[in-house]
């Protein structure tokens, strides 16, 4: 086994890999970024190197100044983690040239699974399922429609290189297909720098079901089941799930060894993914499934499936590249009970899943029977720069239910304030009739995205609870007297206070009474709200409310006041007349980048008359390509920004004016 290794990774997947090579008693080396110098995976670390500025391209992606890091700090060994270098043939072999162990397959292996065209040609020979469709060298637009004709529509084009979605285009119907075939080649140009493209029969109702392979240096191969990957959202999973609900017997030994098959077709060695979609509208089949890619690399649900099958695939990958056998064979593996994985982003799942920054000034895990993989603390700041995962949860039990519901549980019970996250998008989806009945299929969040995602509106406890904090009730109240805390007013007798509470869409005003020790009453309109503060301190209070007792945790923060109640997060923000975002929602004339970005494309000119809607400028922030619309009718009067040009979070990028006011 190895003494020392480099992990060539950040986040929760770099601090995860920490955690097992301690346990294991190997030495750590991490690498940072200037954006990164105290992040958590760094300071866990036995070692830590500076490998260069945020941007990932100079840094996290820079082979050779993770090379030299190793080189200088004495690792064996280079852990890719997921992302980044993890399926760079180059990287690897550029590794092993300079004397150091790959955690991963062999160069050989990632580039055969490296394109997907190619993996298709190499899996159909290896008698390996595939999807009906075109994955040939030609790339001339009207031929490729041509053969998505042949295919029938609606088809489905993917980048080649294409992951994480990207490059991926679903097309309806043949006038669309031009459009939709250059936008899937710019996208995948820019991502990964090859504008190929496969088109695939695009399946109706299916399924995202994939088998964890592993494979040792021995020739052996093993799977570790299947995980059911279906709930996404722009192909980017969102739940995971170890075993797939309905897997029969059958289909999964099928698939399993369809998946040990390609897995021997490439001689892998180490852990890896075997991509599979499963046409479900008759339900899973096991003549219904097919090949779509290998990932050559540890996925970032791997957890479940650690869960379920009671090992550790960290644990497994330094093994093996240490030159011992697989842990484990075929017959000695076996599934106990059942798990479930959500990913916690700072997202906005209420404007279109935008991805979000900000710092995490409260941070509150579940406490128990919950793994947390988190790459951040309470105080780290979510960035531009990286992917805005916070945390992965993944909770097990004996039964589907049981772990459903304690998915639920754990996602209630997790509070961050200082940015916008998915949380009650997940707790909603973890509710979701056809999910929680063991019917997950990739269309579930695009078809029920409006009642998964739509805006909240605080209810009348929350909005009593909030406005007692906002009079100062909640002031001191460590140990403290909230009556005294109450400050000069209190001492009218029946004090009383207004207040105006603002959130994301709207805002309520209201009077807080105090009506003697702990206890208020807020008047909301046209109805009176009694609410007692009981023992605890801001951190956990339990409030009664109407004759309802709560936990109640409060967060004021200079921006605002962050309520965590009844598994839900609220948060009232104190107003700044001079926030351009009301002015954008009222149809201003200002075009604001909602983050910090790249301007990739701008379609306008000065002078130009557009209309409400219109695509005006297309961003790239957090891996994402953002398309800006107009806000209102009226013409370009100031165009600041050009493409290939940065831009700060709320920088005004262009303005209207309207089109008679010449
Ligand atoms: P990426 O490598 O970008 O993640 P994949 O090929 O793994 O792309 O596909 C990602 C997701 O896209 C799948 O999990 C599935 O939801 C959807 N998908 C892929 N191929 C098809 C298809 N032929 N029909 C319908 N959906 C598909």
């Amino acid at each position: 086994m190895f003494s020392k290794i480099l992990i060539a990774n950040r986040g929760e997947i770099a601090c995860r890999v920490i955690y097992t090579a301690r346990r294991l008693g190997i030495r750590t080396v991490a690498v940072y970024s200037d954006a990164d110098r105290d992040a958590l995976h760094v300071t866990l670390a036995d070692e830590a190197v500076n490998i260069g500025p945020a941007v990932a391209s100079e840094s996290y992606l820079s082979k050779q100044k993770i090379i030299a890091a190793a080189q200088r700090t004495g690792a064996e060994a280079i852990h890719p983690g997921y992302g980044f270098l993890s399926e760079n043939a180059d990287f690897a072999e550029a590794v092993e040239a300079a004397g150091l162990v790959f955690v991963g397959p062999s160069p050989a292996s990632i580039r055969a699974m490296g394109l997907k065209d190619a993996a298709k040609a190499l899996m159909e020979r290896a008698g390996v399922p595939i999807v009906p469709g075109y994955h040939g060298d030609a790339q001339e637009p009207g031929f490729l429609a041509e053969q998505a004709d042949g295919i029938g529509f609606p088809v489905l084009i993917k980048a080649r290189a294409g992951g994480g979605g990207k490059g991926m285009r679903r097309v309806d119907r043949r006038e669309d297909f031009a459009a939709s075939l250059e936008a899937a080649k710019r996208e995948a140009k820019s991502a990964f720098g090859d504008d190929a493209v496969l088109i695939e029969k695009y399946l109706i109702k299916p399924r995202h079901i994939e088998i964890q392979v592993f494979g040792d240096s021995y020739g052996n191969a093993v799977h570790l089941f299947e995980r059911d990957c279906s709930l996404q959202r722009r192909h980017q999973k969102v739940i995971e799930e170890a075993p797939a609900p309905g897997m029969t017997e059958e289909m999964r030994s099928a698939m399993g060894e369809a998946a040990v098959r390609a897995a021997g077709a490439i001689d892998y060695r180490g852990a890896g993914t075997v991509e599979f979609i499963a046409d479900v509208s008759d339900g899973l089949s096991p003549d219904r499934f097919f090949f779509m890619e290998m990932n050559t690399r540890l996925q970032v649900e791997h957890p479940v499936t650690e869960a379920i099958a009671g090992v550790d695939l960290v644990e497994w990958q330094l093994r093996v590249a240490s030159g011992e056998p697989l842990p484990k064979s075929q017959d000695e593996l076996a599934i106990n009970g059942w798990a479930f994985e959500a990913r916690v982003y700072a997202e906005d799942p209420s404007r279109g899943f935008l991805p979000a920054t900000g710092t995490l000034a409260h941070l509150r895990f579940p406490e128990g029977d919950v793994r947390i993989d988190a790459g951040v603390r309470e105080g780290d700041t979510i960035t531009p720069h990286y992917d805005p995962l916070i945390a992965k949860l993944t909770v097990h039990a004996s039964d589907r239910q049981s772990a459903l519901a304690k998915l639920t549980r754990g996602l209630e019970q997790t509070q961050v304030a200082g940015t916008t996250t998915n949380l009650d998008f997940l707790i909603r989806l973890s509710r979701q009739p056809d999910f929680a009945a063991g019917h997950p299929d990739t269309g579930l969040i695009d078809r029920d995205v409006e009642a998964l995602t739509s805006a909240r509106q605080p209810d009348d406890g929350a909005l009593a609870v909030a406005a007692v904090a906002e009079a100062g009730g909640f002031a001191g109240a460590t140990g403290g007297d909230p009556w005294l805390s109450l400050g000069p007013w209190q001492l009218w007798g029946e004090a009383n206070r207004p207040v105006t509470l603002h959130y994301d869409r709207g805002q309520t005003h209201c009077r807080v009474t105090a009506k003697g020790r702990a206890l208020f009453s807020v008047a909301l309109e046209d109805r009176s709200i009694p609410l007692r503060l009981l023992a605890g301190d801001r951190e956990a209070r339990r409030i009664e409310i109407d004759g309802r007792q709560s936990n109640v945790t409060v967060f004021e923060a200079s921006n605002g006041t962050t309520l965590f109640m009844d598994g839900q997060t609220h948060h009232f923000h104190r107003h700044d007349p001079l926030d351009g975002g009301e002015e954008a929602a009222a149809g201003g004339d200002r075009l604001i980048a909602p983050m910090p970005g790249l301007v990739k494309i701008v379609r306008v000119r000065e002078g130009d008359v557009v209309a409400k809607g219109q695509a005006l400028i297309v961003m790239e922030a957090m891996k994402m390509e953002l398309t800006l619309t107009a806000m209102r009718d009226g013409i370009v009067e100031s165009l600041n920004v050009g493409e290939g040009d940065q831009t700060s979070e709320s920088a005004v990028l262009l303005s209207l004016r309207p089109e008679d006011a010449t």
